[in-house]
């Protein structure tokens, strides 16, 4: 008597979000790479970013832009009229910032950055981080090897 349901398939898609970025194993995420040549190029004022909302400055198009971390222009991505992939090739600008989903990319390397592990990216990925939610971002534990504890509290 094999009377079974063949239409209750169990799915297993309980794999959050928040997984996928911390442990980046899954099929499909590009590791990001945790060094790159051309960090010299970076804006020496990352302090001050355009809001995430900011429109493409060539097109207007509204959302998903990228910010060009070496000039803080914001432009288009790749999938809408390539305006960041232009400018990089104008101006050889490599290092971006996607207002999507905060992740840094190095035209350069052809590669994602990993913002919370470069020292020279993290400081504008919780500046942009906090324009986009309005708070600190998570702080990522067992990063491994910590030889360097940066406690300086250098408060005025
Ligand atoms: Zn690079
Ligand atoms: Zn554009
Ligand atoms: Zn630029």
């Amino acid at each position: 008597m094999a009377n079974e349901a063949s239409s209750s398939v169990v799915r297993e898609e309980h794999v959050l979000e928040e997984d996928l970025l911390m442990y980046g194993s899954a099929s499909g995420w590009v590791e990001a790479r945790t060094s790159c040549d051309h960090l010299s190029s970076l804006s020496s004022d990352l302090s001050h970013i355009p809001t995430p909302d900011t429109t493409c400055n060539r097109c207007h198009h509204l959302v998903e832009n990228w910010l060009c971390l070496c000039c803080k222009e914001v432009l288009c991505s790749r999938f809408v009229n390539q305006h960041m992939l232009e400018h990089y090739r104008e101006r050889n600008h490599c290092l971006a910032l996607s207002f999507s989903d905060l992740s840094v990319w190095c035209f350069c390397c052809d590669a994602y950055l990993d913002a919370q592990v470069i020292v020279e990216l993290r400081s504008v990925y919780e500046t942009a981080y906090r324009l986009k939610f309005g708070e600190a971002p998570p702080l990522r534990m067992s990063a491994g090897s910590e030889n360097q504890v940066g406690d300086s509290s250098s408060g005025s």
